[in-house]
């Protein structure tokens, strides 16, 4: 008698999976960095420091320990303080917000484009006051920015640009001259997350920076390492940030993997489409002009108040689909002012009770995209 074999169960992301595909090297390096006890600025950090600098077309990568820490670094090493205004989206994960916060800084916020989730440049435009000195674009859920438009911008006013680019490591832009970039390339500083479930994930935290200016890079690694060039000489008031020597191993060897790893992610995405496009009261993500889309995450709009309905529907069947984000940064306790009130920020606001991410990974096979794109539709008919 033949046996279905059994469908493997769904996650959000399967981290595992991924690993037993490159396992023998993954273990192989770990061991090399304990037998060789550099585990901190060791060879590894620097081989991955190059290795990500040449594929991002970037002059300089620095590793520091984790994402919201390259953020923070990044305002420091520009000089940004107590009193000046960053524009930022709403509708990102807090970590945006919470160092410019942290920093003193007061967090500006500008709405986003209801189609792609990305921070609109007209409404930055009408934020700009005096006392604006950098916009931080978040290239949310795998796709860049409108980098050109925002670049023009920020000329204009002489702004500085960091990108937030945890969540589209390996995306192209392209310009209307037709150059083209990766994501977090463009501005004066990019900065990235390794968090184990991002596209370019460690086993672990970790994070980095990007930029093209020498001079910022040094105060980039001054500002990294306790604000010293020279040990035990301090310049500048500075944190201890670091990529250690284990997770750059390991990023080392899925670096070599991160574009197929966003073809397979695009393979999902491209089964979700198919299976979706027609439904009424349900929106595809739209796809940006000029940039090309990793895929974070795949998150769709479910119009007329259905989100958690359907969210049910799937949870009942074996999917797990996320709400990123259910509540946006000027509407969180921590966060809240009189001039971010609510119906401050119109379509932020909206779209966060519409969006509804499902699960995306480098490991979704067939059978599991079937299952799921059968249980949306078995929802809406
Ligand atoms: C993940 C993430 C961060 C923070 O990265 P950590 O490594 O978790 O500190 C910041 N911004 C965005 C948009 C992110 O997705």
């Amino acid at each position: 008698m033949e046996t279905k074999t059994a469908m493997k169960p769904i996650q959000m992301v399967d981290l595992v999976g991924q690993y037993r595909k490159i396992k023998d090297e993954v273990d192989a390096s770990q061991r090399r960095v304990i037998e060789s006890a550099a585990f901190i600025n060791g060879p590894e950090v620097k081989e991955f420091e190059k290795e990500l600098a040449a594929y991002l077309g970037s002059k300089h990568v620095i590793g520091c320990a984790n994402g919201t820490d390259a953020l923070q670094i990044a305002m420091m090493a520009l000089g940004l303080k107590a009193g000046d205004e960053v524009i930022t989206a709403s509708f990102t994960f807090v970590a945006t917000v919470e160092v410019v916060a942290l920093l003193g800084i007061t967090p500006v916020f500008a709405d986003v484009l209801p189609g792609t989730f990305n921070i609109d440049p007209e409404d930055i435009k009408r934020k700009i006051t005096p006392k604006t000195k950098a916009i931080v674009p978040v290239h949310l859920f795998g796709q860049t920015a409108d980098m050109e438009a925002i670049m023009a911008i920020a000329k204009e006013h002489d702004l500085f640009v960091i990108e937030d680019n945890c969540q589209a490591i390996g995306s192209d832009y392209t310009f209307s001259d037709g150059t083209r970039k990766k994501a977090g390339t463009i501005g004066h500083i990019g900065t990235t997350s390794f968090f184990p479930s991002k596209n370019l994930g460690c086993y672990g935290d970790g994070g980095a920076l990007f930029t093209n200016d020498d001079e910022l890079a040094k105060k980039i690694r001054r500002v990294c390492n306790h604000g010293s060039d020279v040990r035990y000489y301090h310049e500048v008031v500075g944190v201890n940030s670091r990529l250690d020597s284990l997770q750059a191993a390991v990023l080392r060897i899925k670096l070599r993997h991160l574009d197929e790893y966003a073809a397979a992610r695009n393979a999902a995405a491209a089964a979700y489409d198919k299976a979706f496009t027609g439904i009424s009261g349900l929106t595809i993500p739209e796809r940006s002009l000029n940039s090309t889309h990793v895929f974070h995450q795949y998150t769709l709009k479910v119009a007329g108040g259905k989100r958690e309905a359907l969210r049910k529907h799937l949870e009942e069947r074996g999917i797990p689909a996320m709400i990123y984000y259910p509540v946006p940064c000027h509407l969180q306790n921590a966060y809240k002012t009189a001039r971010f009130a609510e119906g401050s920020l119109p379509v932020t606001e909206s779209i966060t009770h519409e969006v509804l991410s499902l699960p995306m990974s480098t490991e979704l096979d067939n059978d599991q995209l079937a299952h799921i794109t059968a249980s949306v539709k078995s929802f809406f008919n």
